[in-house]
């Protein structure tokens, strides 16, 4: 059998296999004893045939949508065969390729590699992972396969060494009996095995979810210190109902059990990461014990576990590729990111972590920011999803200007609009709860597999719960490049975005955790709690006057900056048409800059339209008792 695999020049050529990769087990074994020293052990033994072999480090990481395998973390390659060094060499084009020759008779091949766990500003799974008394291991940063493969047909049998003392938590099955501080797990494909991340720590707590449905679902914690595994059961069953709740949206399930892997701690890159089986979910410390917190990360478990269906399960067809070398296409982001986001937060409100208010409120901050995105006049939604592969590794001042990974918010609104929009055709009687159902429960319940669709996919799947020119509303708000955000689905909803002069319970939460005051919707500036310019609103009015990011703001009307200085001289220039004065410092120059600005302060609020159907209300509702 061959397989199709690209060559140096990127020019599609045919390459024979060596066969006893499809035959054999590779095994992986992987030390993380010394994990609290930021360094990775993994030994790895590769079925092999004599001749030339080229193998492959995974650099397209599912979930992080472009090619961040953490190459540049690698460490300590040494490849052997019956005990003999093997001479390797790196392709001088794709650096993550490594060519060399199998002696005769030969039929296994080890290779020792270790991942450098040092925080270097990578992001995802190249970030810190590891503390004193935690570690999270991706197997994508110490996994080699045979290049040309399909990931999942190649076979691996892993194994971890944990710290004494260690527990873990996982989607692998372990084979080995009793306690022990090293484990094997099931042979799996590599598609499973990258798919199935480990999270193991000193302090670590499993906790059953949702005893009453099948499969099982649990919530592993790892954290730096005892106390903060201390979650309430308030909270846990929130998490119990987020489980029931997919079951009646999503109608199916798509694993054999399933596991939320938190890390809570300040020694970890914070952010979460899909997986079909598990989610990697990097949050702070004390996340799970104070209440402030637990809500403003209210979405991020019900989004990493709604992207099991959408996302894992149903994926677009450009993100579905055979190996981890081939290039992904994100276009079908805004559907994988979008309408996880959308029905995400909706999930997170209907199992009880957010009130109805505190969504609304959140809501409106997103539709505010999104329809002041200058950047939108030059660059359409869709791009942003195309370019997702650089975008996400951008982002802070001009953001505004350049856009970023927008199809995740304004993503969310095209959903609220498509929701508010089958339920106002269908009068109440259909949703995108329907659309959920049929689309991510395509098949029943099935184990982990990946179901792809296309755009034509999408829009038949919602022309079966209503028929309407989804492929024209969908393109609209996917191709124009009009200024406004779609806000459509706020006025179908019943509620429009209207401004106040004080902040929301959420703005004030938000604000609370930066330490900055939002002066965004009233003068076009972001400014930090020292007075720094994070952003400037393109074309904005403090844009005009000469504001521009990293500038810092020394003195408003002669006073030195403080957030409720600035505060203050804003209220006061409701009442006169003196203009507000900053002294702002500039890379070592000073300059005056001055801002004929009369209407108080603004924040983004939700209100009701008297006299519509309060849709968004019917859209919170749960849909278990
Ligand atoms: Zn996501």
């Amino acid at each position: 059998m061959s397989l199709v695999a690209r060559g140096m020049a990127g020019v599609v050529v045919f390459m024979g296999l060596g066969m006893a990769a499809a035959q054999q087990p590779i095994t992986l074994h992987v030390d993380l004893r010394d994990a609290p020293k930021k360094i990775l052990h993994a030994v790895e033994e590769i079925p092999v045939t004599p001749g030339a072999n080229t193998l492959v480090f995974p650099k397209w990481i599912p979930g992080e949508h472009m090619p961040s395998g953490p190459i540049d973390d690698m460490a300590g390659f040494f490849l052997t065969a019956n005990g003999e060094p093997v001479k390797w060499q790196r392709d001088p084009i794709d650096m993550f390729a490594f060519h060399f020759n199998v002696p005769a008779g030969v039929t296994t091949l080890e290779a020792k590699m270790d991942f450098l766990a040092t925080p270097n500003g990578g992001s995802f799974t190249a970030g810190g992972s590891t503390s004193a008394n935690l570690a999270m291991l991706s197997w994508n940063t110490l996994v080699l396969y045979p290049q040309g493969t399909k990931s999942a047909d190649v076979m691996v049998t892993p194994s971890v060494t944990l710290p004494d003392g260690w527990r873990y938590g996982t989607a692998l099955t372990p084979t080995s009996a009793g306690p022990s501080q090293s484990i094997d797990f099931s042979t799996v494909s590599l598609e499973q095995l990258i798919d199935s991340p480990v999270l193991t720590g000193r302090f670590f707590r499993e906790i059953p979810l949702a005893p009453d449905v099948t499969p099982k679902h649990f919530l592993d914690m790892a954290a730096d210190g005892p106390e903060d595994l201390n979650i309430s059961e308030q909270h846990i069953d929130d998490f119990s109902k987020l489980v029931r709740e997919t079951g009646a949206l999503y109608k199916s399930r798509h694993y054999s059990s399933y596991h939320f892997l938190v890390t809570l701690s300040d020694q970890v890159l914070h952010f979460g990461l899909e997986h079909h089986q598990s989610s990697d979910d990097r949050v702070e410390p004390t996340t799970f014990v104070t209440d402030d917190k637990f809500t403003l990360d209210g979405d991020l478990l019900p989004h990493e576990f709604t992207h099991s269906w959408n996302g894992k399960y149903r994926r677009p067809i450009g993100l579905v590729t055979p190996n981890y070398q081939e290039p992904m296409i994100g276009d079908g982001l805004w559907v994988y990111e979008g309408l996880t986001e959308y029905l995400g937060d909706v999930l997170a409100t209907r199992c009880g972590i957010w009130t109805p208010q505190q969504y609304r409120d959140r809501l409106a901050g997103i539709a505010a920011t999104y329809n002041l995105r200058p950047g939108r006049t030059w660059r359409n939604l869709q791009d942003t999803a195309r370019m997702a592969q650089i975008l996400y590794t951008t982002g802070g001042p001009f953001d505004n200007w350049r856009r970023g990974t927008d199809f995740y918010d304004e993503g969310e609104l095209v959903w609220l609009d498509v929701d508010t929009t089958i339920r106002k055709l269908t009068d109440g009687k259909k949703s995108l709860n329907d659309f959920a159902g049929s689309f991510e429960g395509l098949g029943g319940n099935t184990g982990p597999k990946v179901v792809p669709y296309t755009f034509d996919d999408v829009v038949a799947a919602l022309t079966a719960v209503v028929p309407y020119d989804w492929a024209g509303f969908l393109r609209f708000r996917l191709d124009t490049n009009r200024p406004e955000a779609p806000l459509g689905g706020l006025e179908n909803g019943g509620w429009k975005l209207v401004y106040k002069d004080q902040p929301s319970e959420w703005s004030t939460l938000e604000e609370s955790e930066s330490g900055s005051v939002d002066f965004w919707y009233s003068l076009g500036l972001h400014v930090g709690p020292q007075g720094n310019v994070g952003d400037v609103l393109h074309g904005g009015m403090a844009d005009k006057a000469g504001f521009g990011p990293g500038m810092k703001i020394i003195a408003v009307n002669n006073r030195e900056y403080d957030p409720n200085v600035l505060r203050a001289a804003i209220i006061d220039a409701k009442g006169s048409t003196q203009p507000i004065e900053f002294i702002v410092e500039n890379t070592g120059y000073f300059k005056i800059l001055k801002l004929d600005y009369h209407e108080g302060e603004k924040f983004p609020v939700l209100e009701r339209i008297a006299g519509t159907p309060d849709r968004l209300d019917d859209i919170l509702k749960p849909m278990t008792k």
